[in-house]
């Protein structure tokens, strides 16, 4: 297995234990999927806030 299969295999695996939902961006509409409720539109840059999400989070440094 190379180095880029293990890394494939464990974000895969990262991955099947993240729930990943869709939702509508609320800046722009595109729809956007998410993990854990964590949202990142690549259309328009918009994100969700963190305390949105379905898992408990540490605050970033300077996040309000
Ligand atoms: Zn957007």
């Amino acid at each position: 297995m190379t180095e880029d299969q293990e890394t494939a295999a464990r974000a895969a695996a990262f991955l099947a234990g993240q729930e990943i939902t869709t939702i509508g961006c609320r800046k722009c509409g595109t729809e956007v999927s998410g993990i854990n409720g964590r949202y990142s539109c690549g259309g328009c840059g918009w994100v969700n806030h963190w305390s949105e999400g379905h898992t408990e989070l540490p605050p970033a440094p300077g996040e309000d």
